[in-house]
């Protein structure tokens, strides 16, 4: 009885697993899709607010409110991209710098570029025993892009088949 129960178990958390797994990868790939999105959504919010704006120094007419009101609109599509951009990094084991954007390994406890302290990470996955300090390297993290650790055209051509 014991044997079986203890094998039903392992069994269970064998499926638990991978479900996990297979839920993370989604959750990853949705998310990289949707912060690719965010970008590009946030591009088209300055392609408009440079219109207004240059519309209203040609004609000589100002609209501050409607300038106020673009700049808003962006401003929101970068705290939703930073909040997804976090989540994406927690997600791959990674922890973002607040002042930088450079993505450290999990574990660090300050910024390896610009020496910020690090927030904590909230739940360091319990699910699986990893082996701290052979986490993935940070590579990806471009330099000159600190809001931007990640490269949105080739992620999304490469995941064609998203449901939705
Ligand atoms: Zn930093």
């Amino acid at each position: 009885m014991d044997m079986f129960d203890s094998f039903v178990n392992a069994a269970k958390d064998a499926c638990d697993k991978a479900g996990k797994m297979t839920e993370e990868v989604v959750a990853i790939s949705k998310l990289k899709l949707k912060c690719s999105q965010t970008k590009a959504e946030i591009e088209k919010a300055y392609g408009r607010l440079g219109k207004i704006v240059f519309d209203c120094k040609k004609s000589g007419v100002e609209n501050d409110e409607l300038v106020a009101v673009c700049v808003a609109e962006i401003q929101a599509l970068i705290d939703q991209l930073e909040a997804d951009t976090d989540q994406l990094m927690q997600l791959k084991k990674l922890i973002r710098c607040k002042s930088c954007g450079y993505a450290n390994p999990i574990g660090s406890l300050y910024c390896n570029r610009c020496g910020a302290k690090l927030d904590p990470m909230p739940e360091p996955a319990d699910e699986e025993e990893a082996a701290p300090g052979e986490e993935v390297p940070a590579e990806e993290a471009p330099t000159e892009e600190p809001q931007a650790p990640e490269e949105p055209a080739e992620t999304a051509a490469e995941e064609p088949k998203t449901e939705e």
